[in-house]
This record gives C-alpha cells, structure tokens and sequence, in this order.
C-alpha cells in the first residue's frame, strides 16, 4: 500500500505496541494522547500533502527501485534536482506546519547515508549488506512508513573513544553477533526527532570509530515499538500549554499541526534480524557513512530554518498591522529576515548543485558548502527570531498573554478582550502575538545549533576541505614569490 491517507497513518501508529512513556505513564495512543498528538498532526500533514494536487509534485516521487509513485521521504537522492527537491519540500513542510517534522527527516537522511555506506562495505568487504539494505528498502516503501532517525548517543565523556567509557552502553554497542547474521545491541539514543510520529527506526552510529569500537559500529532499522526498545519522551517548555489546551479552538497552542518532541530511545538488548543489519563492525566505514549523513543534513537543513523564517517574517508583519503599523514602518528588519532566509535556502541549493555522483548512484553534496551552512544555520535564525520579537513587541517577545481559558471568562475575559485588543480584536492579536512566541522561544527554537551537529564540528570539515595550501599557493604566485614561505618552526620557551 504506497502513498497512506493521513487517516492509514496514524492507524499504523495506533495498532503499535504501546511503548512510549512521559511523566511516568505510558502512552496508551500516541495519536490522541496529549504529549504526543501534535507531533502525529504535524506528520499526518505530511500524508495529508502526498494526497492533495497541488502538493503531490514536490512530496511524491518514483522508485528508482521498483518504478512505482512513493513518498519523497523514502526516496534515494540520485540527483542534484532531488535534492534541490528535498530543500523545497523541507521548506514548505515548515510553512505548513509550523513545527519539525523531524520524525521523517533525519531518518531519510540516515537512510540515504546508508544507501551509499552499504555499497562501500560490500564492494571493498565482499559483503550483501546492500542488497538487504534495497530489499528492506522496498518495503519500507510499500509500506509508506515514517523512520525517525537515530544517531546521537549519550556518549558518556566526549574526549574518550566508546571503548574507553567507563560504562560501554554510553554508546549504542553490539553485544551479541549471531551466526545468522543478525545482532543484539545494547545502549541508547538521545534526543531523537519525532520518535513517537515514527514507525521504524533508522540507527546508525553518531560518529567515525577505529578499530578498537567495532562493537560500536552497528547499523540498522527496526519496528518503533520492537521487544526491548522502551522510548522516553522529554520534557517540552509547551508541555502546560499542551495540558491546559481545552479545544482544537484554543490558542496556548498556536500551531495544531505540529509540536516538537524529543525523545530518549533505550535498547534493552535488542534483537535485530540479519536482514535488518546494515553495518556490524566494519569501522573503516563509520567516516564516510557519517560524511553521507551531514552532506545532505546540513545542506537542507537550510530549507528547514528558511521555512521557519518565513513563517516569523509573516507573522512579524502580521503582528505591525494588529499594532496599528504599516509593515513598511519595519521595511528594513522585514527585508534583512528575507535575507537571512534566503541565504540558509541557498547554501543548501548550492551544496547540492556542486555535489558528485556516488558509485552506488547516490547524489553526495559538496562537503563544503553544505558544512557552511550549518554554520550559517547555527546563527542567521536567531537572528531573524530577535527581528520577529523586535517587531512583534513584549507581548509576543514574553509571551504575557492570558490563557485560553482566562480569555473565554464569563467574568472578566470581556475586558482581557478588550485590553488585548489593538488595531484589530483582541483574540486575532492574541493568536498572531502566539505564533510568534512559539516561534522564537517555543519550539521554533531549537534545531538551529545543534540539529545535524554542532557548529565547531562543522568548522573541522571546513578546515579539512578548504583549500588553505591552495590559496598560499595561488597568492605566492599573484604576489610574484617563487620561494618557499616555510611554516615556523615550533619555538620553545625558554
Ligand atoms: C532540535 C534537535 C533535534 C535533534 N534531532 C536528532 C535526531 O533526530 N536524531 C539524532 O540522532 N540526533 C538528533 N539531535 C542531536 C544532535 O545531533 C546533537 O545535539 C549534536 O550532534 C551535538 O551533540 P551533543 O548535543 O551531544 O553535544 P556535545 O557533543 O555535548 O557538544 C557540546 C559542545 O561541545 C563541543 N565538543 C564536543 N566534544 C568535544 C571534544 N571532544 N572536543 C572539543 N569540543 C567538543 C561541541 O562542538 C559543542 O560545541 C538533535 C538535536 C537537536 C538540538
């Protein structure tokens, strides 16, 4: 069955064993149960977009493996236009949403990583990791289902290897190798997308290893709600708003489609079938399947936050013309949010364009320019939420604003009505004021400097694929010099 209704969603999700839990209770319906509902609306939204003719284009694409129409989200990125494609969807999947959908993103990324990774090992190990990994794919397909994706372990002290960790589980490890091929692992994955939105997980290690953490060095999918996996979802600064909200009609939480969540993912020696296992133990492959994964991350990544400034710029002058104010008054702050936007959207155009075929077939991004970006990502958005908080006024910027509930008071909710009130209702300027406190200190927030990894870590490629050795070159060569300019020696004090 390919292409779900948003309704054969999240019947899937439903019929899944409970294992989700927050605040101590386990989450019987992650589809209706309060902490969970909103991230499943703003995926649902998702399915709702592959169905509907003016969105169809851009969230659905063709199998390169079996020819038949399926989510974009479960497509290989075979050319620079998919992944411009990938970049236009991530943008527009925001505008829709108003929240990270985060619960499809990274794990179609891990999955590309792993398209790529898969073939390495087989062609240089002798390996069928690849093929496995086309025949669950093809499934996954069919069945149209939505993969978080989990990298990030706890990793215990950051300046020591897995294997030097005074505890082995800081990071997810293999603790049995089965004859058939298959693995138990043991450990967890922390601050994960959209876990409870997810069908399957997408795990793959967060990081290079050598040849002492092969233990380390495990790559698979497997069922959401799998024996052993236990999720726990973290606590959320709109977590009183998601309580107190009493109708669909209520405004503490301004955006229904969507809500952030993150979660912990904690494998209790877990069993993973053969078929299901993409990596076990080969090490030498654990650099470039992480390359794999932050090219085409921190590429569209800038799609994501552009989408999201594009909502705070709207809402921004929104809020101006609720004050009374024509937007033109703030022209300049309006223009330099457009700036920012584009210029994250546009790294990520760029990274895709200058990228280069895999052997496999897979689209890779230019290193470089998808690492910039992050860099870019990991500033110009908290630039744009000052610019929305600076044009929205300290209503939005503190969200001092009545409560649904306090609002609709037989009492005095007629004059919070009232003094809420400016150049428009009060309600509609309440609603615009929320949409841009959500934005700037709710969920907006995060993802920005740490989603995709961190932004030193992204100045290390930068380091490494910049040509500095070049450009000494070229300049020696423009300045006339034709000696050597040796590097100084290390000079030791005295
Ligand atoms: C919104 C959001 C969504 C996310 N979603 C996902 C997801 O879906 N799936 C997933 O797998 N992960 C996800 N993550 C996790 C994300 O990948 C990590 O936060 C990121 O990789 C950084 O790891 P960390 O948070 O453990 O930071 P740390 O590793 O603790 O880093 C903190 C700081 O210390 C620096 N540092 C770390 N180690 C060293 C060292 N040895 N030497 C010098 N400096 C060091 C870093 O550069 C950084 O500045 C998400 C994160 C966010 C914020």
């Amino acid at each position: 069955m390919a292409l779900k209704t948003p309704e054969e969603y999240k019947a899937s999700l439903s019929s899944m064993r409970p294992n989700v839990y927050k605040f101590g209770e386990l989450i019987k319906d992650v589809t209706t149960h309060q902490s969970t509902r909103y991230t499943v609306e703003g995926h649902a939204r998702i399915f709702q977009a592959q169905n509907e003719d003016e969105h169809r284009e851009i969230y659905t694409t063709t199998s390169h493996l079996t020819g038949e129409p399926i989510s974009r989200y479960l497509s290989i990125f075979r050319s620079p236009e998919d992944m411009i494609a990938n970049s236009k969807m991530k943008r527009l999947t925001f505008q829709l949403t108003g929240t990270c959908t985060g619960g499809r993103c990274a794990g179609w990324t891990a999955m590309n990583a792993l398209f790529a990774s898969t073939w390495d090992i087989d062609d240089a190990e002798g390996t069928e990791y690849h093929q496995r990994f086309l025949e669950w794919l093809k499934d996954a397909q069919a069945r149209d289902i939505t993969m978080a994706g989990a990298l990030t372990d706890p990793k215990g002290d950051r300046t020591l290897a897995p294997h030097q960790q005074a505890d082995p589980d800081m990071n997810l490890h293999i603790v049995e190798r089965h004859d058939d091929g298959g693995v138990t692992v043991r450990g967890a994955k922390v601050m994960i997308c959209g876990v409870a939105a997810a069908n399957e997980l997408v795990v793959m290690p967060g990081s290079a290893y050598g040849p002492d953490d092969a233990d380390w060095c495990v790559a698979f999918a497997i069922p959401r709600d799998a024996e052993g996996i236990t999720i726990i979802e973290a606590r959320h600064p709109s977590d009183d708003r998601e309580a107190g909200c009493s109708c669909d009609d209520d405004f503490d939480l301004p955006v229904k489609g969507g809500g952030i969540t993150q979660a912990y993912i904690l494998f209790d020696d877990v069993r993973v079938p053969a078929e299901r296992v993409f990596m076990r133990g080969e090490w030498k492959y654990t650099r470039n399947s992480i390359m794999y994964f932050i090219g085409p991350y921190r590429a569209a990544i800038g799609a994501c936050v552009a989408g999201q400034g594009d909502v705070m710029r709207g809402a921004a002058a929104l809020m101006a013309r609720a004050n009374g104010l024509d937007e033109k008054v703030f022209t300049e702050k309006l223009n330099q949010m457009a700036i920012n936007n584009e210029t994250t959207f546009g790294m990520g155009i760029a990274s895709a364009v200058m990228g280069k075929q895999h052997p496999s077939g897979a689209w890779l991004c230019d290193p470089l320019l998808s690492n910039v970006n992050k860099i870019h990502v990991a500033r110009l958005p908290y630039e744009t939420k000052v610019l929305a908080q600076d044009i929205a006024g300290g209503v939005a910027e503190t969200g001092c604003m009545p409560s649904y509930v306090d609002f609709t008071d037989e009492g005095y909710g007629e004059l919070l009505q009232k003094y809420m009130g400016a150049a428009v209702d009060g309600e509609t300027r309440v609603r615009i004021a929320r949409l841009v406190e959500w934005l700037t200190i709710g969920a907006g927030v995060p993802g920005c400097m740490h989603g995709g990894g961190s932004p030193d870590g992204a100045k290390m490629f930068i380091r490494m694929f910049s040509d500095l050795n070049g450009d000494m070159e070229r300049a020696k060569d423009l300045a006339g010099i034709d000696k050597d300019v040796p590097k100084p020696e290390k000079k030791k004090r005295n």
